[in-house]
């Protein structure tokens, strides 16, 4: 007869790691909800083209208009205008961006990039992190999915 003795130390270790893992699925898995949602019923999925969303240009006006795939120009300048959108990190607060889309694989509007206030532009993967603690961060208001999605909230 064997028996095994574990080494506390090494079964907290391994606790850890789990906890770790656990962790990171369940941030994949936010981040993943944060944009994806759950997927419309097939035949009722308006796009973003159908929904009104708040624009701000380069210059900083900001105005309400239908939502597009590509920038549009500004009504007072002419500048190029990008949709705006909130962020909201439970740590610092809220977080104004400029979104820019594409189409994914299957055909569906995702954000393509994101700038966060006067930060550069940068490509979105599973989701959009608070650029002073890390965390995955959901759109605060405004945000043009889900009205696009026929989730009115
Ligand atoms: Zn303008
Ligand atoms: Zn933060």
């Amino acid at each position: 007869m064997v028996t095994i003795v574990r080494d506390p130390a090494e079964r907290r270790g391994a606790v850890i790691t789990l906890l770790a893992t656990a962790g990171i699925a369940v941030v994949v898995l936010a981040g993943w909800a944060i944009w994806k949602d759950e997927p419309p019923p097939v035949g009722v999925q308006r796009t973003i083209e159908d929904v009104e969303v708040t624009w701000r240009c380069e210059n900083g006006h900001e105005f309400r208009a239908a939502g597009s795939m590509t920038p549009i120009e500004c009504p007072t300048c002419g500048a190029p205008s990008d949709v705006f959108v909130h962020y909201r990190c439970p740590e610092h607060g809220e977080l104004p961006a400029l979104v820019r889309f594409r189409l994914d694989s299957a055909g569906r509007q995702v954000p393509d990039q994101v700038r966060l206030g006067d930060r550069e532009w940068w490509g979105v993967t599973s989701s959009v992190q608070c650029p002073q603690c890390g965390r995955g961060v959901a759109v605060a208001r405004d945000d043009p999915f889900t009205r696009a999605h026929g989730r009115d909230r």
